[in-house]
């Protein structure tokens, strides 16, 4: 698959440019495919170290999971141990070492990344790729940063990821006003914190300052809470975060940020001042020390040059593709946060494989249907599937069956009996249409779910399989047998 001719640049058989988890996926498996690969990604640590894993593992899901753990365990200790006859004096949180410990757990990523390109023999280079020009059935593409190269390939996957979108007029300065990677490495608690938007990021970035002690705000938009949630499903999780003191506003309208000297509550002299209108349309202000934006996220093409070759580009400043991840130009592909679909590092990989396997001439598979969801909050929310207001919309007929972990043992010995597992299966053939957690562990359960509904299980099926007791996966095998109206009560 060598282009002939170029003696000036290094020729490989795909290109990979962006080490989030679709490329860097993407490459392994295309060099255990057998192709001779280069992967270009410009991150790099505070102190220019060359930091491959993308926004997942940098500042995205590896940093908030390690920080969520730190936090939740601290509000065990604080508020929890004493059930279990634990008395803990002189408690203290050290913030710094926390984000020690997380910068830890990230840098071991990197350097777990950087093994496995050594061991699969992907060419790794750090730096900005961009197009340069296409060429003899391929293109070539320059590497900016310390090293500048210019390589040539027949194949390229563009997976360059997506940045923090700002507020207009309120730039993230990563000090008042911050995005995810601002959030994930404040020096202490703010007193007051305002999130904007309440998405999965808003809320695990949260919870994760509640725990610490932050008064927390949030602000969103949208008049439900968590619209794309099964509704039954989202109210539980609404009441349970209302009850740890989250404040949330749905249906709001942000106006003015304004960064300035004076607040009200600020332990750094700074505060940010953010008039907002309630759901009635009544005038507010919001008076923090730090305001998280989380409200979206925004394709990553600005440094491509897409337009050297030609690489089509939507209203986003995504790149266009089919359902197989092809874009508009013979041998370009793009995966992950850059294309459309959900922003979520577990489908960005499953594209960067099967386009790795397309490229090998296999069939590469995604079923998009099949793209769990998990919000890491406290309880836990996880979903695959229909919710029952789709289900409702689509005009299909369903059964639908509840089971609350008040109810099941191994929550009751956790301390932690907190929501319920639903399943809406066909009400004809049985067939699981989807499943929805909140709770304790539902992030791990949710995974049984994805397995049945692959192998396009009914809950009956799921009724019938031995599940271990005690243990939260009996919910699930609960529900499912609630779908039929039938319980074993544990
Ligand atoms: C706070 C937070 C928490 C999250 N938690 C979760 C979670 O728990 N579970 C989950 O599934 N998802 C989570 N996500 C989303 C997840 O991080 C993304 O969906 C995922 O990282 C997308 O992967 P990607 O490979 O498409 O892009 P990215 O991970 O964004 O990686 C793209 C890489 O390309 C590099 N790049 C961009 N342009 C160029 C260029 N021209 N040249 C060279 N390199 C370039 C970037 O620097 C980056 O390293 C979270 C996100 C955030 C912000």
């Amino acid at each position: 698959m060598s282009i002939k001719g170029k003696e000036m640049s290094q020729q490989f058989d795909l290109i990979v440019i962006g080490a989030g988890p679709g490329g860097y996926i993407g490459a392994i498996r295309a060099a255990q495919l057998g192709m001779n690969v280069a992967c270009i990604d410009e991150w790099k640590t505070a102190d220019g170290k060359p930091a491959p894993g993308g926004t997942c593992t940098n500042v995205g899901c590896i940093p908030s999971k390690a920080l969520l753990q730190s936090s939740e365990n601290y509000e065990n200790a604080a508020h929890h141990f004493g059930d279990h006859g634990i008395t803990v004096s002189g408690l203290k949180m050290d913030v710094a070492k926390m984000i020690g410990r997380k910068d830890a757990v990230v840098k071991q990523n990197n350097d777990g990344i950087l093994y496995l390109f050594k061991k699969n023999k992907v060419t790794y280079f750090n730096g900005r790729g961009s197009f340069v020009k296409a060429v003899d059935g391929g293109y070539e593409i320059a590497v900016a940063g310390d090293k500048p190269e210019t390589l040539t390939a027949k194949q390229i996957i563009v997976a360059t990821g997506s940045s923090a979108r700002a507020l207009p007029g309120a730039p993230f300065d990563e000090e008042q006003i911050l995005s995810n990677d601002g959030a994930l490495r404040l020096a202490a608690a703010p007193k007051k914190l305002g999130v904007i938007g309440s998405g999965v990021i808003g809320l695990e970035l949260g919870s994760v300052w509640r725990r610490l002690g932050s008064e927390v705000t949030v602000l969103e938009a949208l008049p439900t809470f968590l619209g794309t949630v099964d509704d039954q499903i989202a109210k539980e999780a609404r009441k349970a975060f209302d009850k740890q003191g989250l404040k949330i506003e749905l249906g709001v309208k942000v106006g003015e940020v304004k960064v300035g000297k004076k607040g009200p509550s600020t332990s750094s002299g700074q505060a940010v001042s953010v008039a907002w209108t309630n759901a009635k349309g009544e005038a507010q202000t919001l008076e923090v020390d730090k305001l998280i934006v989380s409200i979206g996220r925004v394709p990553n093409t600005e440094g491509l040059n897409a337009e050297a070759v030609g690489l089509k580009l939507g209203e986003r400043g995504d790149v266009i593709v089919d359902d197989d991840c092809r874009t508009n130009l013979p041998g370009v592909w793009a995966v992950g946060d850059v294309v459309r679909g959900p922003m979520l590092a577990h489908k960005a990989e499953e594209e960067g494989v099967a386009v790795a396997e397309r490229i090998a001439g296999q069939h590469g598979h995604v079923d998009f249907n099949l793209v769990p969801w998990v919000i890491y909050t406290s309880p836990e929310i996880a979903w695959v599937g229909k919710t029952e207001q789709q289900l409702k919309e689509q005009g299909v007929k369903y059964k639908a069956g509840t089971f609350p972990f008040m109810a099941n043992g191994r929550a009751r010995a956790l301390g932690d009996t907190t929501g319920m597992v639903k399943f809406l299966a066909d009400a004809a053939t049985d067939e699981i249409l989807g499943v929805h957690m909140v709770g304790p562990m539902v992030s791990e359960l949710i995974a049984e779910a994805c397995v049945a509904m692959a192998f396009r299980a009914s809950s009956e099926d799921i009724a019938r399989i031995c599940h271990a007791h005690p243990s939260l996966s009996e919910s699930t095998k609960e529900a499912a047998l609630a779908v039929d109206k039938r319980t074993l009560n544990f």
